[in-house]
């Protein structure tokens, strides 16, 4: 097997010894199952009842998976990276909020993140989550099909009426943006909403990308009807490929409400579903761009392979790879060094009002097999080199 995420000298390039240190502590404490569920569960009481628990939070997951807690704050850490040759992709990770205050404070930011994008080549793409924009369970009857009352159809045209302003501002910038994927049960009503941003903003190239999860079973096919639509009407497709975060939740309400799962039977079969996907997005480069957003190994050197063999450029605009801020910076830094483009999600927001991402990243790291255990394996093999063990 390819060997060029093993070097830990380039991994961990930016990294102090004591930061290293911290890294390490971090997720020794992650990889612990009943401290992770307990620690949660006393932190959002913690936040509920309003303890002062920032500073803690802060010194400990926060300073590790976020940027800051300002757009500003994140821009030394932006340049950081990209002095290695790793971009960023500022997020603004507030998550959970249902009022129209809070949609159109997302939307700004959103906005606000494009201009930032625009003026610097270190920030190739903006993002944004659909549930930022709108509440859940409006995007859930959209998608459905159910008629609206008239409150909630003036409250669907704002949301239209933001994605609209943000696709249009992203084209105008020419600046590339992302756009999440979340729960299936909204995802329908997103999807059109995207698709239809693609149709309008993707006439010379992507500039509006959708998200697919490929621990969907249904995914790879709606991307091949996707893309017979693009064909017919004229569009490029612009898609991140992610495995997907929500897998419990899903599995949970589909055993609860009674239809069948959307998930893949086995985390093999998502392996597939994710490498196929990959592989026919590349194979019809000539009218698709490709995000591949994973910290899995293999699929990172399975699309060097493809492009190696297809003789695609490595720096070639319509292929990027994409990690999470503070996980797997074996993968991005060294792909950075090989001259492949990478970007890095940098997560940004309130400490309290992050606390959903986090808690989504500490539990990730505690469930997914290999993963905590691989962060720590290689910091401490970069602690051995630097003590020239
Ligand atoms: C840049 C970036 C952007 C992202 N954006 C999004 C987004 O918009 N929406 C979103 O939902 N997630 C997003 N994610 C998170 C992503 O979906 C995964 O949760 C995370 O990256 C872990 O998957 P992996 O590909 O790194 O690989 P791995 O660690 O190899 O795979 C773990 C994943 O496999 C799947 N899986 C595990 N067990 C099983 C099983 N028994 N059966 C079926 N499938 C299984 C799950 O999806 C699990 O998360 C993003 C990740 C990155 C890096």
């Amino acid at each position: 097997m390819n060997t060029i995420f093993n070097d830990t000298k380039v991994a961990f390039s930016l990294k102090s010894d004591t930061e290293l240190d911290r890294a390490y502590f971090l997720f020794k404490l992650i990889d612990n199952q009943p401290l992770v569920r307990i620690g949660t569960a006393v932190t959002n009481f913690a936040i509920k009842a309003h303890l002062p628990v920032e500073g803690l939070i802060r010194a400990t997951v926060f300073d590790h998976f976020c940027g800051g807690v300002t757009e500003d704050d994140c821009l030394s850490v932006v340049d950081k990276m990209f002095t290695k040759g790793v971009s960023s992709v500022l997020d603004y990770s507030v998550e959970g909020k249902e009022e129209e205050e809070q949609f159109d404070a997302a939307l700004n930011m959103t906005l606000k993140t494009i201009e930032f994008a625009k003026e610097r080549k270190a920030i190739p793409f903006a993002v944004f989550k659909p549930t930022g924009f709108g509440r859940i369970d409006l995007y859930e009857r959209v998608g459905a099909k159910e008629t609206l009352t008239p409150s909630e159809q003036t409250e669907w045209n704002k949301v239209i009426a933001r994605f609209e302003l943000v696709c249009s501002e992203a084209h105008k910038k020419n600046v590339a943006l992302l756009i999440d994927a979340e729960e299936s049960w909204m995802q329908d009503a997103a999807d059109d909403l995207v698709t239809e941003m693609m149709c309008k903003y993707n006439k010379e190239k992507a500039i509006v990308f959708n998200t697919l999860q490929m621990y969907r079973w249904d995914r790879l096919d709606y991307l091949k009807k996707l893309h017979e639509k693009a064909k017919a009407e004229g569009f490029y497709i612009g898609m991140k490929l992610v495995r997907g975060a929500y897998m419990e939740k899903e599995n949970e309400r589909a055993q609860e409400k009674g239809y069948p799962s959307p998930i893949c039977v086995s985390k093999e079969a998502t392996d597939e579903n994710y490498d196929a996907s990959v592989h026919y997005m590349v194979e019809h480069l000539d009218t698709m761009s490709v995000f591949a957003g994973t910290h899995n190994e293999l699929s990172s050197y399975s699309l060097i392979e493809l492009m190696q063999q297809k003789g695609i450029a490595k720096n070639d605009d319509r292929i990027w790879f994409g990690q999470l801020y503070g996980m797997s910076d074996n993968i991005s830094y060294n792909l950075a060094a090989h001259g492949f483009n990478v970007a890095k999600y940098l997560p940004f927001g309130p400490v309290r009002d992050v606390m959903p991402y986090l808690i989504r990243r500490a539990e990730e790291n505690t469930s997914v097999a290999g993963q905590t255990s691989r962060e720590l394996k290689l910091i401490k093999a970069e602690r051995n080199r630097r003590k020239g063990k």
